[in-house]
């Protein structure tokens, strides 16, 4: 039966694991730790009794039933570049405390008030930070949901909190937001029967075209002679923007390109397919949200707060950028996961160029992931 040597071998080793966070909570006697931002059983823990929870806890070694979990969660029905929706709307927030810090429309943290006022839920998983670092944590008050408002780039194993929230903190009505990476674990869990996933009873996905190691992050901001602590605000457009004292520095994307961790290059999920509203930036004015309403729980608290009239909402005419990003992403990263087969196999740019018919420099973007 496999066990956690396989869960190493198969996902962390071999550098797919997206760090979820998923097989650390899943395991009963917590014997996984996070280990330089890497899911690990120290070699000597003579207690591990060799079960395979923490191995039938991870999404990316059944990736292939996927499909399926879409399938039982949106229906049948047809499916596009940006995954099954209802309906699609900007929005921005009216509350001007959450203004003040929130990424975009402000519209993830209005949303979770308005969940936890209404009774909905009763706290959710969110990423707060040390400096700019990203930390995993639970928030059940208004106070913890406010301080989590705005996007931190870092691998963050956000699934690793959903142990304690339910069992420390008591929590039974929980949303969990996070990238698609997140969403897409949370769903396989709650697919595979894991008791812990069945508190989750919300999901919020935000939109990512890619994440970003934080250490090397750091480094690139350094580069720049500026000190992370002292930035206000990080937000990834067509560029790279830092935010300090009243400046906005832009770097190419190009320049932070090699602190993309290599799970994000095949990733293929642009719009959070997976979850019961996904939320972005693409597609909206500045100050707004593209808010897209996949599944009736979604439909529900959205309709909820805007009957509440605690946001505005707008008509989006047409999801052409949100649709393009969502397509461009999935071509790259089924180039890129060839590209990395063809590697394996001990071919050289040149041969894989003439395999997959594009440039030996596109080869090398999609290796080196620029
Ligand atoms: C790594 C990353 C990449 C992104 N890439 C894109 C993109 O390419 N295009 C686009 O349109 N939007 C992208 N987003 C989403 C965007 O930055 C905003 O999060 C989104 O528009 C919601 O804005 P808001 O004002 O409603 O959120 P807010 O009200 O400010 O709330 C933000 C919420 O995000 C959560 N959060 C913050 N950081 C993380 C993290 N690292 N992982 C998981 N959850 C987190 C917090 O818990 C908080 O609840 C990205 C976000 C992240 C974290
Ligand atoms: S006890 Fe089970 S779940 Fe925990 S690390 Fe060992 S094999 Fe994995
Ligand atoms: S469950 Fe998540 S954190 Fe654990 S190995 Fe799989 S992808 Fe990585
Ligand atoms: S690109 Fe994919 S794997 Fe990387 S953080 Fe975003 S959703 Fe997760």
């Amino acid at each position: 039966m496999p066990s956690y040597e396989d869960l190493e071998a198969r996902a962390i080793d071999t550098g797919e694991c997206t760090v979820c966070g998923a097989c650390i909570t899943a395991c009963p006697d917590s014997h996984i730790k996070l280990t330089e931002n890497t899911p690990r059983r120290p070699k000597r823990t003579v207690d591990c009794v060799g079960c395979h929870t923490c191995y039938d806890a991870c999404y990316m070694l059944r990736h292939d039933l996927i499909k399926d979990i879409e399938n039982s969660i949106m229906g049948w029905g047809r499916k596009e570049t940006i995954g099954a929706y209802r309906r699609i709307v900007a929005a921005r927030t009216k509350d001007t405390e959450i203004e003040k810090t929130c990424q975009d429309g402000g519209i993830v943290t209005t949303l979770l008030l308005y969940a936890l006022d209404s009774g909905v839920i009763d706290g959710a998983l969110v990423v707060g930070r040390d400096g700019w670092a990203p930390i995993a944590c639970i928030a059940s008050t208004r106070d913890e949901i406010i301080r989590a408002a705005g996007s931190k780039y870092g691998v963050v194993p956000m699934l690793k909190e959903l142990r304690a929230a339910v069992v420390d903190r008591g929590l039974s009505r929980i949303c969990v937001v996070g990238s698609p990476c997140h969403i897409q674990s949370i769903r396989y869990l709650k697919h595979k029967g894991l008791p812990l996933a069945s508190a989750v009873k919300l999901t919020v996905g935000l939109f990512c075209r890619e994440n970003y190691e934080y250490t090397c992050l750091v480094e690139k901001v350094g580069a720049k002679g500026l000190d992370i602590n002292r930035v206000d605000k990080l937000d990834v457009s067509n560029e790279f923007n830092i935010y300090a004292g009243g400046k906005k520095l832009s770097l190419p994307i190009v320049e932070v390109k090699s602190c993309v961790p290599r799970h994000c290059l095949v990733c293929q999920d642009f719009a959070a397919e997976l979850a019961d509203i996904a939320i972005g930036s693409t597609g909206s004015a500045e100050g707004w949200s593209t808010v897209i309403i996949r599944t009736q729980e979604g439909e529900k608290v959205f309709a909820g707060m805007v009957k509440k009239r605690l946001v505005e909402t707008k008509e989006i005419e047409d999801s052409v950028d949100v649709r393009e990003i969502a397509s461009r992403k999935k071509e790259k990263a089924k180039q890129t996961e060839e590209t990395f087969t063809l590697r394996k196999r001990g071919l050289d740019k040149k041969e894989i160029a003439a395999i997959l018919g594009i440039t030996e420099e596109r080869v090398s973007h999609r290796l080196d992931g620029v």
